[in-house]
């Protein structure tokens, strides 16, 4: 190559194509090296199967990373590059996307420029399109709805929490056992919140549904033991501590039943791979993390804040009654005596 060239692009895609565009007026003498062939004009370019599917217009090259371990990187080595399969746009990357930041399979490195170095060029190319001010971006539709309904998500669950609250009240005829029932849950939340980091998965939607799901899981731990431990007190005039500790060690085996069973129907969809495993696993992990983890803990914790808030409800309840027979009438009291 004797020729001097001012400036060589490597790639003919949206990025080359358009630095070459923008440069072509410049009168700077310019060289495009380009490795593909012409994309062959077929049928199968628009089949789905074929171009998303089985990658066939994906090269098979495969690159090293730096601990020399193989990955595919999915180049397209056409004239006009992984752009003309694809119809793709060069989009405005946001801020974050220049640091590092990771991904479902993996960390994309941050770059070695920053948002603020491109920006003015970002806007400059906003100026030339000379798009109207009125034009704005913004999601609509489903994305739209997505978008919404994370921004739900702690009323979500605080409702959950609510009316679980009331109607354990109802059932109970109690103001603090609810308390005793939902008591099980931070363990869940945290075992869940744990699994999904360990993992590497995001708090996605489906993750909280997992959440959600393990509210009512776990709840039923504390709701067997709690139910037989009220009714051993109100009904056969047991202490709390012999209520609990009776209702501990009948209630254990189907405890361990019913969160076996939710915990090793999990273990397939947080290991599950293939087509659309990526959905069903943050729901598995929250399953099976939530559920080990309250597992263990709840055996213990539960009985203990049933003494607790059992004892504390009687002396409320002592100190008001005190409180009334104080504060009766003298002439009442007297006729009373
Ligand atoms: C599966 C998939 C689906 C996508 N869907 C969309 C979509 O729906 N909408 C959207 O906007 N974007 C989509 N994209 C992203 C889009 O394709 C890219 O953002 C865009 O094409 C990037 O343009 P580029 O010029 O950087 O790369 P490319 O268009 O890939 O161009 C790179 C060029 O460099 C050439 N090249 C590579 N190595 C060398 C070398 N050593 N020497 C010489 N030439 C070389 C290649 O042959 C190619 O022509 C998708 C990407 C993939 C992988």
């Amino acid at each position: 190559m004797a020729e001097r060239y001012d400036v060589i692009i490597i790639g003919s895609g949206a990025g080359g194509g358009t630095l070459a565009h923008r440069l072509a007026p410049s009168g700077k003498k310019i060289l495009i090296l380009e490795r593909g062939d012409w994309l062959p004009r077929e049928a199968r370019n628009w089949n789905v199967g074929d171009v998303f599917g089985i990658n066939r217009y994906v090269s098979p090259d495969a690159w090293l990373l730096p601990d020399g371990k193989s990955f595919q990187p999915q180049v397209h080595y056409f004239v006009g590059g992984a752009t003309k399969l694809f119809g793709a746009a060069l989009y405005r990357l946001r801020k974050e996307d220049f640091g590092e930041l990771k991904h479902y399979d993996g960390v994309s490195p941050a770059w070695p420029i920053s948002y603020d170095d491109v920006a003015p060029w970002y806007d400059k190319v906003a100026q030339e399109m000379n798009f109207p001010p009125s034009l704005q971006a913004d999601f609509q539709g489903t994305a739209a709805s997505f978008r919404n309904s994370l921004s739900n998500e702690a009323l979500l669950i605080l409702a959950a929490l609510v009316t679980v609250y009331i109607v354990l009240g109802v059932l109970y005829e109690s103001f603090i056992h609810p308390v005793t029932i939902l008591s099980t849950l931070p363990s869940a939340g945290v075992g869940a919140l744990l699994a999904l980091m360990l993992f590497g998965e995001e708090l996605s939607v489906v993750a909280i549904i997992g959440i959600i799901l393990l509210i009512g899981i776990v709840k039923k731990n504390g709701i067997m033991m709690v139910d037989f431990a009220l009714e051993a007190e109100r009904e056969h005039g047991k202490s709390s501590t012999d209520a609990i500790y009776e209702a501990c060690l009948l209630r254990f085996r189907p405890i361990m039943m019913t969160t076996m069973a939710a915990l090793l129907g999990g273990i397939p969809l947080a290991l599950g791979r293939g087509i659309g495993s990526e959905l069903r696993r943050p729901l598995g992990i929250c399953m099976v993390g939530g559920l080990l983890l309250s597992q263990v803990l709840t055996l213990y914790t539960t009985p203990v804040i049933y003494i607790f808030f059992d004892n504390l409800g009687k002396r409320v309840a002592g100190k008001r009654e005190k409180n009334t027979e104080g504060h009766q009438p003298p002439a009442e009291a007297a006729g009373q005596s």
